[in-house]
């Protein structure tokens, strides 16, 4: 599969999935399910060896010992303590993704996002904080990034047995993305 050096100079010689020194260029998607595209640069990246062993083992095993998986997606919302986590953790199974929206927020701005938004609302003051945490809408934008990836990804993969998006309040992209898949909407209330 190795397609030379036009790749490795366009990757800087680095391996894009660990990060180490890249020895080989790979198709993205394999020739044989897109014969076409088997000198696009594009479906093209750089690999170390050892992930391309990985990623050839996967793939193997996904083609032979015909591994299905139908997955399926549960959209968990409610308000914070409202028991979302051990809602999840309770159904959890060994090949699940769990996306926590709220948690990533949460540690990309370095604050609980969600606790002071609701103080807000009932003391009707802005703290110092406060008003930080309203100037942190930026994070929000670059975590909207990667979960707009991660659902465009879904939307092509079945990868997992269960995806589970925890959300407070989950958003009109959820619904929009998600559209063509039979996703299951569990509000919790807490009670
Ligand atoms: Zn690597």
């Amino acid at each position: 599969m190795e397609n030379g050096k036009e790749v490795l100079t366009r990757d800087m010689d680095t391996c894009i999935r660990c990060g180490m020194k890249g020895q080989l260029g790979d198709h993205i998607i394999p020739s044989e399910d897109d014969w076409e595209n088997r000198l696009n640069i594009n479906n093209l990246e750089t690999l170390c060896n050892d992930c391309h062993r990985l990623k050839t083992k996967r793939e193997w095993i996904k083609k032979h010992k015909g591994v299905k998986r139908s997955m399926k997606i549960t959209i968990v919302s409610g308000y914070p303590a409202s028991g979302k986590h051990s809602y999840v953790s309770s159904r959890i199974t060994e090949h699940d993704l769990v996306y926590d929206y709220d948690e990533l927020m949460k540690c990309s701005t370095g604050q609980r996002l969600i606790d002071k938004q609701i103080d807000l609302n009932e003391s009707n003051e802005t703290t110092e904080s406060n008003k930080s945490l309203i100037n942190n809408i930026d994070v929000k934008e670059y975590i909207d990034l990667i979960y707009e990836m991660i659902l465009r990804k879904l939307r092509t993969e079945k990868t997992f047995n269960n995806v589970w998006i925890i959300q407070s309040i989950p958003d009109i992209k959820l619904f929009d993305l998600l559209a063509s898949y039979d996703a299951d909407y569990i509000l919790l209330d807490g009670r």
